[in-house]
Formats: structure tokens, C-alpha cells, sequence
């Protein structure tokens, strides 16, 4: 059997870190997914990952609340680095190799963020952990994980969600919203779709970076993807 991905840039989303909880970081939840990536890692796969912070804090609702935008922003990429950490804790914990790498200086902590240091830990079997989002305010970590999806030359983005694809509408609140299958990125700029951020889906869609947007809260789920099972949605030109 041919591998169908060499390499994939993971996004996790800070939110479902929470678990059950409600806030911070559930244990049982993160050691799902550390389990669910030393699967695929076994499998062959190089595996480049980013996590979201919304479960800490997240720079616009800061600034809602009266905190300066940039500060806000910089305390989310702080968040990032938190549940890159807890990642990595947890994937050493079951014998997984991984480099934490920052995109603002932090020794000790990670190391600075380049493309050939990630590529070279990659290639060595580690797991990379891209933290801190793009480094920047105004950014999401949609944005840096299209980016590091883009830089290490991923052959896809796995984005793991709560739901199970892209819908007409947010199944959620509408019964009769349908999946997609697959879907354009123009189409999800017509139909006004909330998949990521427009930064982010425009970076994608420039430099020809597949989506594959799924629910990474069942367990299991990310190998059924690598395996080649349409659980989700896929994105592209
Ligand atoms: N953030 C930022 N620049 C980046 C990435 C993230 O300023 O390149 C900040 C931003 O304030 C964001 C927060 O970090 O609200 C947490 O990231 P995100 O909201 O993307 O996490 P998620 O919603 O996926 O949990």
C-alpha cells in the first residue's frame, strides 16, 4: 500500500482541549489525542502539528473585555505554547519523540521556529509542535498552522474539529444542513462558510494547500483519515 500522506500539518483546536471541563486542559482529552497521533507516527507518517489557545484565552474576546488588542493577542500565543507543552508532555509520556518549536524566541522552553530545523526533527522521526501561532498579533493559529502547513511543504492539512465536516449550514443549529464531501475554497468564499478564518483559507487556497476538515474528538478518527476513509470534508482548488 502507498502512504497517501508523507507528511501533514495537524490543527488542533485549543477549544476541544477543554474536554468535558469546560475549561483548561482535560487530561483524558489530551491523552486521546497523544494516542491517536502515536498511531499515525507508527504508521510512517511525518507529522507537524498546531494547537489553538482558545480554551486559555483568546486576544479579541480580550479586547472585548478591555484589554489592549496586541497584549491580548500576545497572551493567546502564550496559550498556544501551554497546550503545545501539555501535547508534548503527553506524547513523551507514551514513548512518542517530539520538538517543541516556538515562533517567538522562549530557551527553554522550545526552540526558535525554522523550516529546516522542523523538516530535519521530522525526518529523525519527531513529532513537531509549532507553537505561539505566526508570532504575531492579528493572527490565528488557522493562520499559522496554513503557514507551517505551507512552510515544512505538508502534503495536507488535517484540521481536526468538533463536527464531522463542512456543512450548508451549522448543524448544530440547522436540521437540515447537508455535509460536503468535498468542496473549493471559492465556494466557501460565495456560500460565506465559517471553516477557518479568510487569512488563513486564502493562504491555503495560494499556495495549493489541501484542507481535510474532520471530528478529531472521536477517537480513532485521524487513522481513518490517513487510511483513506471519507469521514470528512476536503478542501481545495
Ligand atoms: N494568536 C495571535 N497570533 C497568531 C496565533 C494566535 O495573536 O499567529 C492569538 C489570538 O489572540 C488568538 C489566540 O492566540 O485568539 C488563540 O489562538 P486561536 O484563537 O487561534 O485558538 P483556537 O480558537 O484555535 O483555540
Amino acid at each position: 500500500m502507498t502512504m497517501r500522506f508523507k507528511r501533514i500539518l495537524l490543527k488542533l483546536s485549543g477549544e476541544s482541549l477543554m474536554g468535558e471541563q469546560g475549561f483548561g486542559i482535560d487530561p483524558q482529552r489530551l491523552s486521546d489525542y497523544a494516542q491517536q497521533i502515536k498511531e499515525v507516527h507508527e504508521m510512517g507518517v511525518q507529522i507537524g502539528i498546531v494547537i489553538g489557545g482558545g480554551n486559555i484565552f483568546r486576544g479579541l474576546s480580550g479586547s472585548q473585555k478591555g484589554f489592549d488588542r496586541v497584549k491580548g493577542d500576545q497572551m493567546g500565543m502564550c496559550a498556544t505554547v501551554i497546550n503545545s507543552l501539555a501535547l508534548s508532555s503527553a506524547l513523551g509520556a507514551i514513548g512518542v519523540k517530539t520538538k517543541v518549536l516556538t515562533a517567538i524566541r522562549m530557551e527553554p522552553i522550545g526552540e526558535f521556529y525554522s523550516k529546516w530545523k522542523a523538516i530535519e526533527a521530522m525526518e529523525s522521526g519527531h513529532v513537531c509542535i509549532f507553537s505561539a501561532g505566526t508570532g504575531s498579533p492579528y493572527f490565528t493559529t488557522d493562520t499559522g498552522s496554513s503557514l507551517r502547513g505551507i512552510e515544512i511543504e505538508a502534503d495536507v492539512m488535517l484540521k481536526g474539529t468538533r463536527v464531522d465536516g463542512i456543512y450548508t449550514a451549522d448543524p448544530e443549529k440547522d436540521p437540515k444542513a447537508t455535509k460536503f464531501t468535498d468542496i473549493t475554497y471559492d465556494e466557501i468564499y460565495t456560500r460565506g462558510l465559517k471553516v477557518m478564518d479568510l487569512t488563513a483559507t486564502t493562504m491555503c487556497k495560494e499556495n495549493n494547500l489541501p484542507i481535510y476538515v474532520f471530528n478529531m474528538d472521536v477517537y480513532g478518527n485521524l487513522k481513518r483519515v490517513i487510511d483513506g476513509e471519507e469521514i470528512g470534508t476536503l478542501v481545495h482548488n
